[in-house]
């Protein structure tokens, strides 16, 4: 299958039936956001992505970007792809309805984002930076910037993007060098290099806002000496129209393994004395800002595994269903499809069930995400805040690795083909291996996990959680329907290697950090092998009550319980194995001495 098709019927079933679209337009402001109007957007969203976006997906591949002299062209296509995207409303649905924007729910945004990211990774990244520029805009102003910069940022008509990286500073952003020097009239001077910068120059737009942080001179070393600072590529007349050139400019552009079609930057601030820059909120405090923000572009990161590991699906699936090879084991045909082979069977399952249990953890963690922001009552924010920052790294790190082995799964069901550009298999796999790394890798992710979200609060959130998983599978361990029974007994077994691990990270990490930081990785994919399976769980139990009832589309029903007692069989049993890892496996990492590697 060449193009893209949004799995529309699975986004819908996720949505209405497991992650509470019902209780999202509860929330006030979002009432009106129905089944219908969600069906609708959906719906247009799927024809965008797979009409415009996805067949740009391998010319802009294989085109990349061109840099000269300060100047990047990006592939044939993508700028009127941009504008068809903006022009239909599509970069503005988050975004505050006061500067224009559709303030619709995350929930509702986040499949919508999904398809986005299965038609075509490398474009999606400038609406999905730009959204992160805005929210730094909105949530910490001042309204000077906000009134100057929102209204064409949420429009479409100027982008943004994120400069955090320095060649010596990436995952450690307290090592930021970049300078700010105030100029008397309260804006700053800056000087410095970022590099890495995604879209930090491209042909779209008329102008592009970059997010910079930097240290205001004289201010402390390390985290408490940051600032975040917008930097116009071209500054502002007095009327808000773009006049001249600020002192910015990209001086290159990287050679990538995959996402070609996005440009990567190197930027340089200030070589002619300074690039003129606004504080965003105050002084020193740029970094926590990024953490407020952080939040929702990692859940848009994680959901990039989603997004990559679907298409990689569908294309296998295209494929395994035309290449006729073999006999299949047990058949009386001479050749076959390949789909029919009980081993490429179980790896098209292996895709499938992983891609539907990462994307029903990511919206359901995009509804909760609603609530903590929306909900009327102070205690549901904080109770739904604190499973957000718990579920966070869960959904980045866990689903951008899964995307790169369902990715290189899709790979393997082409045979050699699938090494073979011209399949595009190997695209998905080259443009997946970036999520693991940029807005934090899945080691640092693994360390927020089991430091930030699990230690300091004894494991209270995770245990919580995995109470709650008890109910699902003491309900489906005794069912009469054995599918729902295995998937139960299953899901159980994992829920308690997640428990013993979680209660070994709170009791060790004050003691011995460094076995549990050794383990880190272990346990976020335990994790999210654990929540998943629940997620599936859940589905299954949901499908098999409306066949009973008679609703809904039987394959589809069929095939949900199936893909569920498939993962319960073939990933969960993964999950104590990961868990004696974790316990167990510290102390062999910490006796190798530096020497010995
Ligand atoms: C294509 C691309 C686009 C990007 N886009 C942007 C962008 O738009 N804006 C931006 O600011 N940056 C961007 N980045 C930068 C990206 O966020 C960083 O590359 C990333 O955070 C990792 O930093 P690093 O490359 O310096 O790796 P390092 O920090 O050097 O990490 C190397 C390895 O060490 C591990 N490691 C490091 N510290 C620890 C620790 N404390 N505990 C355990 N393990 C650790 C990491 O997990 C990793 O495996 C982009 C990068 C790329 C390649």
């Amino acid at each position: 299958m060449a193009e893209y098709v949004a799995p529309i019927k699975d986004m819908q079933f996720v949505l209405k039936h497991l992650v509470g679209l019902d209780q999202v337009n509860t929330l006030p402001g979002w009432e009106d956001v129905t089944e219908d109007v969600v069906d609708a957007i959906l719906e247009e969203a799927g024809k965008l992505a797979g009409e415009v976006l996805s067949p740009l997906n391998a010319t802009g591949d294989r085109q990349g970007c061109k840099w000269n002299d300060g100047v990047v062209t990006t592939p044939k296509g993508f700028k009127d792809a941009y504008f068809q995207y903006v022009n239909a409303g599509w970069g503005n649905i988050l975004s505050p309805t006061r500067y224009g924007g559709q303030g619709l729910p995350h929930m509702l945004a986040t499949p919508v984002e999904e398809m986005w990211g299965s038609a075509n990774l490398a474009f999606k990244l400038c609406p999905m930076l730009t959204q992160g520029a805005i929210e730094a805009i909105e949530y910490v102003g001042p309204d000077s910037l906000r009134e100057k910069y929102l209204p064409n940022m949420i429009s479409g008509k100027w982008t943004g993007t994120m400069n955090l990286t320095e060649p010596q500073a990436g995952s450690d952003l307290s090592l930021v060098r970049t300078k700010a020097t105030p100029q008397g009239d309260g804006a700053y001077r800056l000087t410095g290099q970022k590099i890495f910068i995604t879209y930090g120059e491209h042909d779209y737009t008329e102008n592009i806002i970059h997010l910079v942080l930097a240290r205001i001179d004289g201010a402390p070393e390390g985290v408490k000496g940051i600032s975040l600072f917008v930097v116009p590529k071209f500054l502002l007349k007095a009327d808000g129209t773009v006049g001249e050139r600020n002192d910015v400019k990209c001086v290159s552009i990287e050679h990538k393994m995959g996402i070609h079609a996005s440009p990567t930057a190197v930027m340089a601030y200030g070589e002619k004395g300074g690039a003129t820059g606004y504080l965003v909120g105050e002084a020193n405090r740029g970094l926590e800002y990024m953490f407020i923000m952080m939040n929702a572009a990692r859940l848009s990161v994680g959901l990039e595994g989603v997004a990559v590991a679907e298409r990689a699906y569908q294309r296998a699936l295209g494929w395994s269903r035309e290449r006729l090879q073999g006999r299949p084991a047990g058949g009386n045909v001479k050749t076959a499809p390949i789909v029919q082979h009980p081993d490429v069977k179980r790896m098209l399952l292996t895709m499938k069930s992983i891609t539907e249990a990462s994307r029903a953890l990511a919206y359901w963690t995009s509804a909760i995400l609603d609530r903590a922001r929306k909900h009327s009552d102070e205690a549901e924010r904080k109770r739904s805040q604190a499973l957000v920052d718990f579920l966070i790294p869960i959904v980045k790190g866990w689903s951008t690795e899964n995307g790169i082995d369902v990715a290189s799964l899709g790979i393997q069901v082409h045979g050699g083909m699938g090494f073979i550009e011209e399949t595009g298999a190997a695209q998905h796999l080259r443009d997946a291996r970036i999520t693991t790394i940029y807005e934090g890798t899945t080691g640092i992710q693994a360390n927020d996990l089991v430091g930030r979200k699990m230690e300091r609060v004894g494991g209270r959130t995770a245990l919580g959680l995995l109470a709650e998983i008890d109910q699902v599978f003491a309900k489906l361990g005794n069912s009469g329907d054995l599918n729902l029974k295995g998937i139960g007994v299953a899901l159980g077994t994992a829920n308690t290697s997640a428990r013993d691990a979680v209660q070994w990270t709170a009791k060790t990490f004050g003691t011995n950090p460094g076995a549990v930081a050794a383990g880190s990785t272990y346990i976020l994919k335990l994790l999210g092998i654990t929540l998943g399976g629940w997620m599936l769980a859940r589905s299954a139990e949901i499908a098999a009550r409306q066949l009973a009832e008679g609703q809904g589309d039987a394959a589809f029903l069929k095939s949900k319980i199936l893909t569920a007692r498939f993962f319960a069989e073939h990933l969960l049993p993964q999950a104590p194995a990961l868990a004696i890892a974790a316990i167990q496996g510290g102390d062999s990492v910490l006796a190798v001495e530096e020497a010995m590697l």
